[in-house]
């Protein structure tokens, strides 16, 4: 069972000052799962969290995670700036780019950001960008193949094709760029991988880390660069569906510190910092979209049409995506009618919800969609001329604060050149 984070009487007043459609966040439960993942790691006392600006780049919340200890792990200009704006500096930023431009670097380097190279060619562009390479540095693994995790029944519980991505050095790559990086005067090194995407399993953190902490010991004895951070990236998921179990974050701390244990302990390096780069695991539980139920539309299905639309929530329509609807005031509802729940946009993937068994819906209800809080927003365009819509917190004293407002038709128009 997924429970909202609102009733429908705080939605109700919460839309009478911020009509909907609106994203919302639940600061209580944000912080708590931060909580949660410092303690799953504290057994590594240079762990840190640099939460995935793309996933939900709004500075409240990354106001609120800072408090929480976390970094930021940015991906291209405006989100270095708006890092930078929020008070984060040096190594409390991340900064994993592909294809980045100079200007890029250029800021990291300046606000004395990690930089994670994606590339080998990366290694003479960024010196020629910025004059000098950092002392501490770090280089994206892609170590090819294909990434599997099996569990009993089901075939693969995760499968991904890092031989397909165009991410990251080869391994053979790594061994030059690190030796290079040394002779360019480096002297710390890490080593990022991201191999698969939303994972339900306890083990692709182990997995992942005792991958990486082979190779690191290797990459330590072949090149005799120190290797300071390891960092696990993204791809931790969070259960979309009602029947899906979730993570357990203290397991996957206790899985990593196994092979931490049984790998770099004996190697000498038990000094390793563990880094981590979640977007959604940190997020995307802890805000929804609410919406209100506006049509009702018969022909060869039952439709109910919604106020909010694709540009607010893309990931059913990219990717065929689940995410759980809650109609609020009916929760104990028999889930007794058939509908698509549909956005208004001129494309008939516009839809949130296909032949899904949901209480009967009127005219005026208030519909919760759930796990929107990476992601979400975050992928928000303006196709069909819609415009984006406000960002709320519900903080942890039970009051609401906009962190974004709505976009008006000015702010839509204010690119054009008219004549
Ligand atoms: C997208 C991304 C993340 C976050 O991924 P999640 O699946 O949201 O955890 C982390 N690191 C990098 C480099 C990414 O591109």
């Amino acid at each position: 069972m997924k429970k909202p984070f609102l009733t429908k009487d705080q939605a109700e007043s919460i839309a009478a000052s911020y009509p909907t459609p609106f994203h919302i966040y639940d600061e209580k439960g944000i912080r708590e799962n931060a909580r949660r993942v410092k303690e799953a790691f504290s057994w590594n006392p240079g762990f840190k969290e640099y939460f995935a600006v793309k996933a939900t780049p709004t500075p409240g919340i990354l106001k609120v995670l800072k408090e929480e200890g976390c970094g930021v792990d940015c991906s291209s200009l405006t989100e270095l700036m708006m890092s930078e704006k929020c008070g984060f500096s040096g190594s409390d930023i991340m900064f994993s780019s592909n294809e980045t431009p100079p200007e890029e670097y250029e800021l990291a380097h300046r606000l004395g950001a990690v930089i994670n190279l994606d590339d080998i060619t990366h290694i003479n562009f960024l010196k020629d960008t910025i004059g000098e390479i950092p002392e501490t540095i770090s280089c994206r693994l892609n170590p090819g193949g294909v990434f599997q995790l099996s569990s009993s029944e089901e075939g693969f519980q995760v499968m991904d094709s890092p031989q397909d991505a165009k991410y990251g050095f080869t391994k053979d790559q790594l061994y030059e760029g690190f030796r290079k990086l040394k002779e360019l005067g480096a002297k710390h090194f890490g080593i990022h991988s991201f191999l698969a995407s939303n994972t339900i399993s306890n083990d692709y953190y182990p997995v992942l880390a005792s991958i990486l902490f082979r190779f690191a010991v290797d990459v330590q004895k072949k090149t005799g660069c120190h290797i300071e951070f390891i960092n696990l990236s993204g791809g931790v998921g969070v259960p979309y569906r009602p029947d899906q179990p979730g993570n357990d974050i203290m397991a996957i701390g206790q899985g990593v510190r196994r092979q931490y244990e049984e790998i770099l302990v004996p190697a000498g390096m038990g000094d390793v910092k563990i880094f981590t780069e979640m977007g959604r695991f940190m997020l995307a539980p802890y805000g929804a979209l609410v919406t209100r139920a506006v049509h009702e539309k018969h022909i060869y299905k039952e439709y109910i049409g919604v106020d909010a639309c694709a540009a607010d929530l893309m990931r059913p329509a990219m990717y065929g995506a689940y995410h759980h609807i809650t109609v609020l005031g009916k929760e104990d509802a028999l889930g007794d009618h058939i509908y698509d729940v549909v956005g208004g946009l001129c494309e008939n993937n516009d839809k949130f919800a296909v032949d899904r068994l949901l209480p009967g819906i009127s005219k005026g209800d208030l519909l919760y969609i759930h796990d929107t809080g990476a992601h979400g927003h975050a992928m928000g365009y303006q196709y069909n001329g819609k415009l984006r819509h406000a960002e709320l917190l519900l903080q942890t004293d039970g009051s609401v604060r906009m962190l974004r407002r709505a976009e008006t038709p000015e702010d839509y128009f204010a690119t054009i050149i008219w004549e």
